[in-house]
């Protein structure tokens, strides 16, 4: 009898190791929600992203694939209806309900206004806290990895112990570096930044760094000659001004307004573009902003 049992048991164990198990599959919308998404997920989780790089997620279209890549997730991650504009329609509705999870929720006055939610999560008061750029901002970045754990925690097959130590990882590797670029940002004392678009001002805010412009809210949308006349003259009047573009915009279009005066640039990618997709991605990404706001001090 027990030897059948045993027989059993172990032809269970063979058929088990062979079997192909499907792999939980997740989408991301953007590259930078893909690295968070990894540092917890870890690699046995199928993680892919919706705009490809090169790509704005202020203006995506997307492919017919991709929404087949909806339909077979797991778990879908995006930032909210305020930043990725395209997806808003489809997130929102009934279909994919139970499996999406938004960082940041739409504030439902100003529904057509480009940059304007609200945030609940955040723990240290910042001034402005409506940039949907949230996952710029390391202390965002935790309660969004914080989300996706609960969020992942909940589908089948998934080994929560592991997700538990990959979160508790992220947290304290990320809380080393935070404070590590902490100190090396103090160089930037009496530094002016300038920033094409308002995808720094977390970042600046929870580094406390001096983010004197910002000529654009929305990156669609040349700014007005007054607003261009005005960041001039801050541009003008700025000690050691320092201008960060990135690499999905113009950079000509930069030179053409700071024209005759003494400005340093650095380029830094919000969408975190020639980032690895591992585990340690985010981190890397925190610092590949500050190298590049450290490339502003004089040389
Ligand atoms: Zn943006
Ligand atoms: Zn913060």
């Amino acid at each position: 009898m027990s030897f059948t049992k045993t027989t059993l048991a172990l032809g269970l164990a063979a058929l088990a190791a062979t079997t192909p198990v499907s792999a939980t599959n997740i989408v991301a919308s953007i590259k930078p929600i893909e690295l968070v998404v990894k540092a917890v997920a870890g690699d046995n989780m199928n993680v892919s992203t919706i705009v490809p790089p090169g790509s704005s997620p202020h203006n995506y279209s997307m492919k017919p694939s991709q929404r087949r890549a909806l339909e077979q997730a797991d778990a879908i991650f995006w930032v909210g209806p305020n930043m990725e504009t395209f997806l808003s329609r489809l997130l929102g509705g009934k279909e994919f309900a139970g499996k999406v999870l938004a960082f940041t929720e739409s504030t439902s006055d100003d529904k057509d206004e480009h940059h304007e939610h609200g945030h609940e999560h955040h723990g240290h008061d910042h001034g402005n806290g409506d940039d949907p750029h949230v996952w710029v901002d390391p202390h965002m970045a935790l309660e969004m990895a914080k989300a996706i754990h609960a969020k992942l925690s909940t589908l089948e097959g998934i080994n929560t112990s592991e997700l538990d130590t990959n979160l508790k990882d992220f947290e304290q590797n990320l809380h080393t570096a935070e404070q590590r670029i902490k100190e090396s940002l103090n160089q930037l004392e009496g530094t002016s930044l300038f920033a094409y678009h308002s995808a720094l001002e977390r970042f600046a805010e929870h580094y406390e760094l001096d983010l004197a412009g910002v000529l654009t809210l929305n990156p669609e949308l040349s700014p007005g000659a007054r607003h261009i006349a005005e960041v001039q003259n801050k541009l003008r009047e700025a000690n050691q001004p320092c201008l960060l573009t990135e690499p999905q915009f113009n950079r000509q279009w930069w030179r053409s307004i700071t024209e005759g005066l003494n400005v340093t640039f650095s380029t830094w990618d919000p969408l975190a573009t020639d980032i690895e997709s591992t585990a340690n991605g985010y981190i890397e990404f925190q610092q590949s902003i500050a190298d590049a706001v450290l490339e502003c001090l004089p040389k």
